[in-house]
């Protein structure tokens, strides 16, 4: 199942994705929330009608770095024997549709392509072979990343923690195996990125059993799990698309920070 969240006449709430074709999608209303058990209303709206939103506000984006080897070779680093996490907070996430704002401390602000891995109960010290009941789903990711400012500072808070540089969406898959699937990114058409979620180092069972000996995970929190090669810089004015297969498309505007 797709779920999404939105707004409509000022009211957000979260609906089930139904139809294929882009412009004929139509949102079924869930009473509830989904993390929980839930029913779908039967109200329908056109997703045309509606503003969709980040489908999950995040208490904490936890991020894996380095684990696509091309990628890690392209930036010029070793492959990480252990995964490697830092945080983007929760004041970075945006929606599909939604600008990135370029940030006025930095000129070369990249792209990264990453699954999004969406957790659906409260858990800490997850064992490998329960971490599939504690996700929820899977979304596209946009690790949008002040490189000049990475490369300067020791902590990447601001470098990668900015306002708008934790694109979102556009909805949740519940239903997927997400261990072999395509992901590219394009900038104004052109591709940039692709690569297969295969080609991870540390698989996603191994990130959460990883992060979650440390830390306790909430309902909506998520798990961006690496990008594969070919980053690179955002312009204003770009239109920059995340697509995963079995998911959809993510995508974005660049602008000048007003
Ligand atoms: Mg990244």
């Amino acid at each position: 199942m797709r779920i999404a969240r939105f707004s409509i006449d000022g009211n957000v709430a979260f609906g089930a994705v139904e139809g294929e074709k882009q412009d004929e999608l139509v949102l079924d209303i869930i009473k509830g929330i989904p993390f929980a058990d839930f029913e779908l209303s039967g109200t329908k709206v056109p997703v045309s009608k509606v503003r969709l939103l980040p489908p999950v506000l995040p208490n904490k984006v936890v991020a894996f770095g380095r684990n696509y080897a091309d990628h890690a070779k392209e930036m010029g680093n070793e492959v990480p024997d252990a995964p490697f996490a830092f945080f983007k907070p929760a004041t970075s996430v945006v929606g599909p549709g939604d600008e990135i704002q370029y940030p006025s401390f930095s000129q070369d602000v990249h792209h990264e392509a990453e699954l999004a891995v969406v957790i659906g109960r409260l858990c800490r010290e997850v064992p490998r072979e329960r971490v599939k009941d504690v996700i929820f789903g899977y979304t596209c990711a946009n690790d949008v990343t002040a490189r000049d400012v990475q490369k300067r500072e020791k902590q990447w808070a601001r470098a990668k923690g900015f306002d708008t540089s934790c694109p979102l969406g556009p909805w949740v898959e519940t239903d997927l195996d997400p261990h072999d699937l395509t992901i590219q990114l394009t900038v104004n058409g052109g591709q940039r990125q692709l690569g297969r979620t295969s080609e991870m180092i540390h698989s996603i069972e191994d990130l959460i059993v990883n992060i979650s000996e440390a830390m306790t995970l909430l309902p909506g929190d998520v798990i961006l799990t690496g990008t594969p090669a070919g980053v690179g810089p955002l312009h204003v004015g770009d239109e920059v698309a995340v697509t995963i297969e079995g998911i959809g498309t993510l995508t974005n505007k660049v602008v000048k920070r007003g």
